[in-house]
């Protein structure tokens, strides 16, 4: 496997490391399977070195992840805030995994920005801007856990990573990828997870845990979204997906369960991309996904302040639902310019 990292980066990691004994590891808001399985995967190795290591993050982890090793021992800031500040005031060294912009950490993020200690962001969205002591920063990665495990092995710790951590990494590999479907060209990913396999890791609880555990009001109300909530747009080549509270009420939403929505719409032969819009408490959360390099990551960014990939995106807008359908609508047909030249033919017929 070849190491992509600058050998002077993982100099200082490694002097970091070493010299510090409190570590704290964090991630973003409604952390995903990467989000969570790299602060894990660096968890289990971190203590086994003797650290007093903890993972803090914003928000709970979905009930989808709650099978990984380690999982209970999470800090949850919106749970225990005085008892995450404190970990984050006393940690010599912080690791931010699997995220490039501080506001994606919601009301920790302050926390975290105005501690005084070491920094390292490991990540791999694109344009990070965290002030840190070191930045791996690979937007062409799979996912950050594929990151973190090319950190291991650079910096020669792979006989010190353990059956938990191969799990938390082989989970984070899995969902950013989708189960191998998307962003996994690199062969070197596979033997990453060949490696992971080895120590032990199981694939098949990670995508029965992790993927294949929709709950039965789940899977009616993403069936309610595509047959009465999508609206696709042939000219544009685009599919839009829109669920009112209402409509989430209705199937007694839990966090999650629209996860992979936005990707259904994509299956379909001819269309580009895929945007989602759900009606938060807070805010109206919107995601994006794409085929053919179309940049969702720059509709996220002009119109719903947000990014993320090149084709998966997302954002969050402030205003009503119908504002934020109406922002798009209007401005759709500026990105048609992106559209790939060659196009498969659009079979739909409203
Ligand atoms: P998802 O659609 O799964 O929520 O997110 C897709 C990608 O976009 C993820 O990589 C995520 O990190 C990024 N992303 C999602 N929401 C936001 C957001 O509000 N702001 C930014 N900058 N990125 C986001
Ligand atoms: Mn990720």
């Amino acid at each position: 496997m070849k190491n992509i990292f600058d050998n002077d980066d993982i100099k200082e990691f490694r002097k970091l490391l070493d010299s510090s004994e409190r570590i704290v590891l964090t991630c973003h808001m409604r952390p995903d399977g990467d989000a969570v399985g790299s602060t894990l995967g660096l968890y289990h190795l971190l203590k086994s070195f003797g650290k007093e290591v903890n993972v803090v993050i914003p928000d709970r982890v979905p009930r989808s992840l709650t099978f990984l090793p380690g999982v209970k021992d999470i800090a949850v800031f919106t749970q225990y805030d005085p008892y995450c500040s404190r970990l984050v005031d006393e940690a010599q060294l912080i690791i931010m995994c699997d995220f490039n912009t501080a506001k994606r950490q919601g009301d920790l993020a302050p926390v975290i920005q105005n501690a005084e200690c070491a920094k390292v962001l490991i990540d791999h969205h694109r344009e990070p801007d965290i002030p840190c002591d070191v930045t791996f920063s690979f937007p062409e990665a799979s996912s950050t856990c594929e990151l973190v495990f090319r950190l291991i092995a650079a910096c020669g710790f792979y006989n010190d990573l353990d059956l938990n951590g191969a799990m938390a990494i082989l989970t984070g590999l899995i969902t950013d990828t989708q189960n191998f479907t998307v962003n996994c060209s690199d062969p070197e990913i596979y033997e990453i997870m060949m490696r992971l396999l080895e120590k032990g890791a199981d694939k098949k609880t990670i995508v029965d845990e992790a993927i294949k555990s929709t709950s039965y009001d789940a899977l009616m109300l993403n069936s309610f979204a595509l047959l009465e909530r999508t609206r696709i747009f042939p000219k544009s080549r685009c599919a839009l997906v829109v669920l009112s509270k209402e409509d989430l009420k209705k199937f007694n939403y839990q966090k999650g369960d629209t996860e992979g929505l936005v990707n259904m719409p994509l299956n379909i032969r001819g269309i580009v991309y895929s945007v989602f819009m759900r009606e938060d408490a807070d805010c109206i959360k919107v995601s994006t996904r794409s085929k053919f390099d179309f940049p969702v990551c720059d509709v996220c960014k002009d119109l719903f302040n947000g990014g993320g990939h090149l084709m998966a995106s997302g954002g969050e807008f402030y205003g009503s639902l119908q504002e934020c359908v109406d922002l798009f609508v209007e401005h759709m047909a500026y990105y048609d310019r992106f559209l790939p030249e060659k196009l498969d033919k659009l079979e739909y017929k409203s």
